[in-house]
């Protein structure tokens, strides 16, 4: 019989027929596949006829259409119904995929050819996207090393592997230092913990086999263990510990591999032409260079620093009244911003849960998208890859548009967080087809016959997710490589940070937001307390995040330090870095930047989205408000739709006319009046 995989699937929308997979159906499907795609690059390097746009970039693209089918779907499974059977066969899959892919980047004959047509660019009158696809695919192979040759050649390999490793062990020393730090508590010790974190406590004292409770350093034991403890000495061993992860000497000590990790990652920029790794690393981003990021930090950092310093002494004078005396510490600041939150926006989850029923939120969220972009769902009756998958069709004046996916309850089986993944992307080339997107979120279930309600946050995380959603829904490009939300990663959140924004319109929560039993709409008065909470402490939140943005930039930014915690200090020193405020991340544990290249010099990517979608929405605000038909449609026609055509900046000039300043997230992150 022929894998299911890889026969024609004619299922409606030609969607992944999950009911006929079987798992063991992907391994062989997927052999079957990387020879096919081997055969199809061979074909390309065989061809008698001179390198062109059709016969080597259009025929690249085309490759891989078997593999294709067996990884989407595969790496849909992986994520959201990861039964221990899967996580065998992605951990088989894993090293096969990327020596596969290695293999592909490093071909020098497949490589020549793709630098002759790049080479006569300017004579083959190619439009704006197919120039645009050359470009992009010269300059991946350019990146990825394929232009050098010889002891360069080997050297690059040498330094891709010695990287791989040592990000691999920051990470396991990092997950060893966390099991193996714990500190155990007397039943008196647990006075003032809420039951959450007692039952947690016990929780974990039993998993280490110890005779009572304990608090380890994992962030959801430690962070309300610091908030919530009035046992000053036990916050202040259990914060020194958390600080130090990573750096407690041994063989676990990840500082000698950062310094290592540094120095690799500036001699590869060199060798591919490059001053510094920043200047690599942000060559491909919307920032483009250095300074762009460094002036958008440092405009943050004085308002954040200035909020964060009045907080300190609103906090300070908490705590001497409890006798401490001089300015707060480290260990001090989560426990007495609890005690202020409190005081200042006592908000009752019980009585605001009701409020947030998960169907209506997601009609909100498909209201929304409707009023600004005229989509309409409905909803089949369909099953997916799990029954609890809702799968709905997407249209716009009668037009089949996509077929998303919400796929929203949390499971054993899924790993934890959101997401969304296209299992297949909007494309005419190499071939005509639409969107099937998915959105895979972590809420609660709740028991048969009861209704699914949401947190503030969780309906934040849905809105957030549907944003991604609509980015791939919207998308109108020829390439497949750059559809949807194939754009630069200090681009890829603003469609899923602004669409949060419609979350907190009111005309959008008084008609949604109502009672799970009486029906009401939210008082005015809760709604003020929820979004008002919001900013809480944003001083402080702020401050950690923009010293590790800046740490990352400045570790890459120049030649690598030789004693990175020596330049960590010095930086921090010349920031004027409130003393009570670690960084969100010091560098022996700032996994973000030392386990692999993801946001490495990226770490301020976070921040630059969240600025532009604050300066995004305001365009709503400063026109006809929310729902304003002219800035939705030019939202579309230059955002959404656009993935990554054209470059960033150039598309967010289109929408705006300018490019974003910080004004519209100081005010939304309440750091200026
Ligand atoms: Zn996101």
């Amino acid at each position: 019989m022929t894998n299911p995989l890889l026969a024609p699937w004619d299922t409606p929308f030609d969607l992944p027929p999950f009911d006929r997979i079987s798992d063991e159906d992907y391994a062989p499907a997927l052999e079957e596949a990387l020879a096919a795609h081997n055969a199809e690059i061979a074909a390309i390097v065989a061809q008698e006829a001179a390198p062109d746009f059709e016969n080597t970039i259009a025929a690249l693209e085309a490759s891989g259409e078997a593999l294709d089918r067996v990884l989407s779907p595969f790496f849909a499974l992986a994520g959201a119904d990861a039964t221990p059977r899967r996580q065998e066969l992605q951990r088989e899959f894993s090293p096969k995929l990327a020596k596969h892919f290695a293999e592909i980047s490093a071909n020098p004959d497949l490589y020549a050819r793709v630098r002759a047509v790049w080479d006569k660019r300017d004579e083959l009158g190619l439009d704006d996207q197919d120039a645009r696809q050359l470009f992009l695919v010269h300059r991946g192979y350019v990146r990825a090393g394929a232009a050098l040759t010889g002891a360069e050649a080997d050297r690059m390999k040498a330094i891709k592997e010695r990287l791989a490793v040592l990000g691999t062990s920051f990470t396991q020393n990092l997950l060893k230092d966390e099991a193996d730090w714990s500190m155990d508590l007397a039943e008196a010790d647990l006075e003032g913990l809420p039951e959450f974190l007692v039952d947690a406590a016990r929780a974990a004292g039993e998993e280490k086999g110890r005779p009572g409770p304990v608090i380890t350093l994992s962030r959801s034991l430690i962070v309300p263990f610091l908030q919530f403890s009035p046992r000053r000495e036990l916050r202040e061993k259990a914060w020194k510990a958390w600080v130090s992860r990573g750096a407690f000497g041994g063989e676990t000590d990840n500082r000698a591999i950062a310094a290592e990790v540094l120095a690799l990652r500036e001699e590869r920029a060199k060798l591919l032409g490059y001053e510094n790794f920043a200047r690599y690393k942000l060559d491909t981003e919307m920032a483009g260079e250095p300074a762009a990021v460094r002036a958008l930090l440092m405009d943050v950092w004085e308002p954040a620093k200035r909020q964060a310093l009045a907080d300190q002494d609103v906090l300070s004078a908490m705590a001497a009244e409890d006798g401490v005396n001089g300015p707060i510490e480290g260990w001090d600041w989560r426990y007495y911003a609890e005690k202020r939150r409190k005081e200042e926006h006592d908000l009752d989850e019980a009585a605001l849960k009701p409020y947030f029923q998960l169907d209506k939120m997601i009609a909100a969220a498909f209201d929304c998208a409707n009023r600004l972009f005229g989509l309409e769902f409905s909803e089949l009756d369909m099953t997916s890859y799990h029954p609890d998958v809702r799968v709905f069709e997407v249209t716009r004046d009668g037009k089949h548009v996509a077929i998303f996916l919400g796929d929203y309850f949390a499971r054993g089986t899924k790993r934890s967080g959101a997401w969304c993944s296209a299992i297949r992307s909007q494309a005419v080339r190499p071939r005509e087809q639409t969107p099937v997107v998915v959105n895979v979120c972590n809420f609660a279930k709740p028991p048969k016959g009861r209704v699914a309600l949401l947190s503030y946050d969780d309906a934040r995380t849905l809105f957030h997710e549907f944003g991604h959603a609509l980015h791939q829904m919207l998308s109108d490009v020829r390439w497949e490589g750059v559809s949807g939300t194939s754009v630069a990663r200090d681009f890829v959140e603003l469609p899923s940070q602004l669409f949060e924004h419609w979350l907190e319109v009111p005309e959008v929560l008084q008609k949604f937001a109502t009672h799970a039993e009486t029906g009401e709409p939210m008082p005015k008065a809760m709604l003020d307390k929820v979004l008002g909470a919001a900013n809480f402490d944003m001083g402080f939140q702020t401050v950690e995040y923009v010293a590790s943005a800046l740490i990352d930039l400045e570790f890459h930014d120049g030649a690598a330090p030789t004693d990175p915690m020596a330049r960590q200090a010095e930086v921090l020193e010349k920031l004027g870095m409130p003393s009570a405020i670690p960084m969100r991340h010091a560098t022996p544990q700032f996994a973000h930047v030392f386990s692999g290249d993801g946001y490495s010099s990226g770490y301020y990517s976070y921040m630059w989205s969240e600025v532009m979608d604050a300066d995004a929405f305001a365009a709503f605000e400063e026109a006809g408000g929310a729902f304003d038909p002219e800035v939705a449609a030019s939202l579309e026609e230059n955002i959404l739709s656009k993935g990554g055509s054209v470059e960033a900046a150039e598309l967010y000039e289109r929408f705006r006319g300018r490019l974003p300043g910080v004004e519209a997230l100081l005010k939304g992150r309440g750091l200026v009046a």
